[in-house]
């Protein structure tokens, strides 16, 4: 599938002149002619998408003056979000929508013989993460503004980001995003707002004692505004992402000395920095590109943050008062370092002062359990890239250590467990202990999440400081993954529960009362039969598989990894496919598997799984005694745009993850917003889900996080599970043995030799337990009305997940801005 089709696969009728042309149509053609450059006759599609956005994005920038100036008269608090990832997705759609401009828009291109809807769809998708972390900062940005509350977002402006993903022959195959191939016209490029960014050198004392840092490389990051429109346009915020340039761009003596490399080796440096996203989650991705982009961004974001600051206030010592700065997972963590810098080093701040402001100021949300994915760099490096912070970092360790060990409990492991060092193999910095340490608050992202947090990653620094830790359950804007990706369903409940649920996303709940109309199911039916139908026409148009809109679409979209387990809904997959085989008299509810997701490129595994999909894809669709029975797809190249599409049809969501490994997701929440029914483990924020649509309405089954625990220190011994599961011990055989790759009999062997050997993400001890949940699935999807009615249910009980709950509570709690 393509997820930008080239400009010729794209047709538009030829532009008529319009016949009384509205206002708004003849600034696009303004637009369009004074600022594209095109002639109305001559443009094409992207000359309309762009003049499209300038004309909205016109509207945009009052407001945004603004609301920048209530800000300042105020003297306002601002939150600032800091993440190496921003997951926006396609902008058009959530503009016109928040400004309910909508139709206004569509009028006046239609006038113009242009379909908004087909412009739309040629956008990029601004894929400048990896998931659910960097989408859960987009959805944050569009709640600060649509809560009003002054707010600016610091990522960096990656040129290629995310890798689009292609398949083939199965396989995925990774190619750069080219995001930017057209320009960006929702982007504002501030040469003002530049600042030099230091790597390496050394650290020198000054005359009065201090010490200053003198690095050897110095960049240039200069800030790059995206708007971010509220709902009802009530605020518009900025997005700032940085790029980088060198500093001395072209050298021009070696270029006229014919070294064309060397003239341009610093310029090439720079842009290194903001290439590409680290599709690093699986692995720490251990190359000093990753922590020099880390600094790059920190460094850029605080010094503007202690800019403006001082240019409003004056004092510094009033930092913590006017900025809350959150820190999205460890990857921004060494601006605890840099901001301890700029206090002491250039505003002569004594380092117990500074210290106190720093603390004040972050906030850190921790995003993962998973040890691998803890954040740690090797000493060395990173004392050789930044000196002077490897200095403060010692320096707040002492501080640190000296507060532990005043406490009786405090042993030798307990020490080595708070330090920012570990000193158990390499010496290593930990992100997450300075991220922890540098922080007033630190968060988790659902309720077991946070708990588990403080029992095991944290459990010293939770006893050392007990009050830090809190949770603020994960959100999504209902913008997006309603209104925008399901108009049908929003029209639904406007006509049905009137409009509050727009502003108020727990206003859902009102549905409760129809869920068991069956007047009222039947439309709600209709309106996912239509989503289904439209998601069907898409995957024939891109992959060539045709699906029955009539079946059970059974979703699993999400990064590709072993502890999210797309692999046992694979193999579950395989085993029914025998069970329908082998009985094909049964009453089998139909259904399509579908699969969509990226797997980190040096990410072995989760790339044989994705390959294990189509090859029990191809095998499956083309048999045809299970034709009407089981289909299964992989949807190529996963973004926010395709999520939009799949949301809406889908009927089943898998939320499978192995307990306690899941911190929260937000894939959970956007599908049950939308009707699905999941079937999931006690993980993450699915306890939340089910507490909140109630048991009956969610199908639980497998371990809990504390079995899994439990289990594991009792000595996990999978092959057991296996030999006491026919129906698994079967699927795996037929896996291992070459029944889905007869070009490669071999493929899957070693894939299966771990499940048998070690099975670290508990797959086999938790299959039967999914295998009769799915038969439970099966029995519902043949009664409508008890499907529906729980369909309903889901709807009504999950507008508490809306990123503005989550947003006002870090407001309340943490930010204290509301
Ligand atoms: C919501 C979302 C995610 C997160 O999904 P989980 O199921 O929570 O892992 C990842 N990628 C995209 C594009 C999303 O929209």
């Amino acid at each position: 599938m393509q997820d930008h089709p080239a400009l010729s696969d794209v047709t538009l009728p030829d532009p008529k002149p319009p016949a009384a042309p509205t206002p708004l149509a003849e600034r696009i053609v303004a637009s369009l002619t004074y600022r594209v450059g095109k002639d109305v006759r001559a443009a094409r599609p992207h000359d309309w998408l762009a003049a499209t956005i300038l004309t909205v994005r016109d509207q945009i920038i009052d407001r945004w003056m603004a609301s920048t100036r209530s800000a300042h008269g105020a003297g306002a608090k601002r939150v600032y979000y800091l993440s190496l990832e921003f997951l926006i997705g396609r902008l058009l759609r959530d503009a016109l929508t928040n400004l309910g401009m909508n139709e206004e828009v569509r009028e006046a291109l239609a006038s113009l013989g242009v379909d908004l809807a087909a412009i739309e769809e040629i956008e990029p998708d601004a894929a400048l993460g990896n998931g659910g972390l960097g989408r859960l900062a987009a959805c944050f940005m569009e709640s600060l503004a649509s809560l009003d509350l002054p707010a600016y977002g610091y990522g960096i402006r990656y040129v290629n980001g995310m890798f689009r993903q292609r398949i083939d022959d199965g396989w995925q195959v990774e190619l750069p995003e080219t995001w930017l191939a057209h320009g960006d016209p929702w982007e504002f490029e501030r040469r003002e707002s530049s600042y030099h960014i230091g790597f390496g050198g050394e650290v020198v004392s000054t005359d009065t004692g201090g010490a200053k840092w003198r690095p050897a490389e110095r960049v240039i990051a200069t800030a790059v505004d995206t708007p971010v429109v509220g709902w009802r346009g009530v605020r518009v915020n900025t997005l700032r992402l940085w790029t980088a340039q060198a500093v001395d761009p072209l050298k021009l003596e070696a270029f006229n000395a014919g070294d064309y490399a060397a003239a341009l080796a610093d310029s090439n440096r720079a842009e290194q920095l903001t290439r590409v996203l680290y599709p690093a989650d699986a692995h720490p991705a251990g190359q000093e590109l990753r922590l020099r982009q880390e600094y790059f961004f920190s460094s850029a974001s605080l010094q503007d943050v202690v800019r403006r600051h001082m240019q409003y206030f004056g004092d510094i010592r009033t930092l913590a008062d006017k900025a809350a700065i959150q820190l999205n997972d460890t990857h921004p963590a060494v601006s605890v370092a840099e901001l301890m810098r700029l206090l002491v080093d250039v505003h002569d701040l004594e380092f117990d002062e500074a210290w106190r402001i720093t603390q004040a100021t972050f906030g850190y949300t921790n995003h993962t359990l998973l040890p691998e994915a803890l954040e740690t760099w090797p000493l060395p490096m990173f004392e050789r890239l930044l000196p002077r912070h490897m200095q403060l970092i010692y320096a707040i360790n002492a501080r640190l250590l000296r507060e532990a060990r005043s406490r009786p409990w405090a042993d030798d492991r307990a020490i080595s467990a708070i330090s920012l060092i570990d000193e158990s193999g390499e010496r290593r910095v930990r992100m997450a202990n300075l991220a922890f340490a540098g922080a007033h608050s630190v968060n988790g992202v659902a309720a077991l999440h946070t708990r588990l947090m403080k029992q095991t990653v944290f459990a010293d620094l939770h006893r050392l400081y007990p009050e830090r830790i809190n949770n603020k359950t994960n959100g999504i804007t209902p913008r997006r993954w309603l209104q925008q990706c399901n108009p049908a369903l929003t029209g639904l409940l406007r006509e049905t529960i009137g409009d509050a649920f727009l502003d108020r996303t727990e206003a859902t709940s009102a549905l409760e009362a129809h869920a068991d109309e069956g007047d009222f199911q039947a439309r709600f039916a209709a309106v996912k039969r239509a989503n289904k139908a439209a998601l069907s026409d898409h995957i024939r148009r891109h992959i060539a598989v045709r699906l029955d809109p009539d079946a059970m679409f059974d979703v699993q979209i999400k990064r590709i990894h072993e502890y999210k387990r797309q692999l046992l809904n694979i193999v579950e997959t395989v085993a029914l496919y025998d069970d329908i085989r082998s009985h094909p008299e049964r009453d089998w509810a139909p259904r399509v598997k579908i699969f969509a997701g990226k797997a980190a490129s040096s990410y072995h595994n989760a790339k044989l799984i994705i390959k294990l999909a189509n090859d029990v894809a191809r095998r499956v669709n083309a048999d045809t005694s299970t034709q009407d029975l089981l289909k299964l797809v992989f949807v190529p190249n996963y973004n926010v745009s395709l999520a939009e599409r799949i949301v809406p049809a889908a009927d089943l969501s898998e939320q499978i993850s192995t307990a306690g490994m899941e911190a929260s997701g937000t894939g959970n929440m956007k599908l049950a917003l939308n009707g699905a029914l999941t079937i999931g483990t006690l993980d993450g924020a699915n306890i939340e889900i089910r507490d909140r649509v109630g048991p009956d309405n969610i199908f639980i089954f497998g371990l809990t996080a504390d079995e899994v625990a439990g289990r594991r220190q009792a000595g996990y011994h999978p092959a057991d599970c296996i030999a006491q599961s026919r129906e698994l011990s079967q699927a795996l055989t037929a896996i291992a043995s070459g029944v889905f790759s007869p070009d490669d009999p071999a493929r899957y062997s070693g894939l299966v030799a771990e499940l048998y050997n070690d099975d670290r993400f508990m797959l086999c001890a938790d299959f039967d337990a999914y295998t009769r949940a799915q038969r439970e699935v099966d029995a519902l999807w043949r009664t409508p009305a008890a499907w529906w009615s729980k369909a309903i249910r889901n709807t009504a009980g999950v507008g508490w997940f809306s990123s503005d709950r989550t947003i006002s509570e870090y407001a309340r709690d943490i930010w204290e801005v509301m």
